[in-house]
């Protein structure tokens, strides 16, 4: 009676080991979630390198209100239209698209950085762009060539909406978020506090794939990889740096109806 138990045990073993691997797998491989990128080594303004030489505040960061601030040239008017934006710190590109509705080409940088002996994240986003000059994914350097100033598809006169991001889940999408110092920094402020860090330079990995929109902002960059819908996404593997830049030939009509984000509060001058 003991070995027929024991045949019967093994039998229930061996079939369950060779039926295991006879089940397919549905689910798509994951996502990856971490990137290599390099610790900050300090921040710098993202027009007029490395102090806004050139360019002034047109508008300021207000929680609530206005969750980033306003870069504009001195010379006024479209004079600025085109100019190099740059990244304010290094950093891996996360988000490099067309969002269309009022925010046009945005770009968003995740940055690491040490402070009261910890690694932090934040990112940096970059709204309105004539042009994007990165893909996701990219590595970038403070002080990089990121993108050009640009109007949102012609929605306003040419400017730097900037915000930095306490909260990096955030990325375009802000509903379903307190507009506040809970998950915002005040640009200025930040970058002011934080001009030169220590233990800049050296790689560590740092999080992606955080954002918790899930709809696709239309296409990447062309020739990137998506972070965020690509789950064959190489950016584990520190892809080469190129320069893309978005025609604007590719943008659509508003569709109010694919986003929507919280920001016509604060019409006046976004
Ligand atoms: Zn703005």
């Amino acid at each position: 009676m003991r070995r027929f138990l024991f045949w019967c045990v093994l039998g229930a073993v061996v079939s369950a080991l060779v039926a295991a691997p006879e089940t397919p797998k549905q689910t798509p491989p994951p996502k990856p979630q971490v990137a290599r990128t390099r610790v900050a080594d300090g921040f710098d303004f993202p027009v007029g390198k490395p102090d806004a030489d050139g360019y002034y505040k047109a508008r300021g960061f207000r929680p609530n209100g206005h969750l980033g601030e306003d870069w504009n040239g001195i010379k006024g008017g479209d004079t600025d239209l085109g100019d190099p934006i740059y990244s304010t710190a290094h950093g891996l590109v996360v988000f490099a698209r067309d969002v269309h509705l009022g925010w046009g080409n945005v770009v968003v940088i995740r940055h690491i950085y040490f402070e009261e002996r910890e690694l932090k994240t934040v990112d940096s986003l970059y709204g309105h762009l004539d042009a994007i000059k990165v893909r996701e994914g990219q590595q970038v350097l403070r002080g990089q060539l990121i993108g050009t100033m640009g109007t949102a598809h012609g929605i306003y006169p040419a400017h730097l909406h900037f915000e930095i991001h306490k909260n990096i889940q955030m990325g375009v999408s802000r509903t379903g978020y307190r507009h506040d110092f809970t998950n915002y920094y005040s640009p200025t402020d930040f970058i002011n506090g934080r001009r030169q860090l220590p233990g800049g330079g050296r790689t560590t990995l740092v999080a992606i794939n955080t954002f918790t929109e899930t709809r696709t902002f239309g296409a990447p960059t062309s020739g990137g990889a998506a972070l965020r819908n690509d789950p064959k996404s190489t950016t584990g593997s520190l892809p080469a740096s190129t320069t893309i830049t978005v025609p604007k030939s590719s943008a659509r009509p508003l569709k109010s109806s694919t986003f929507r984000v919280d920001r016509f509060g604060d019409l006046n001058s976004e």
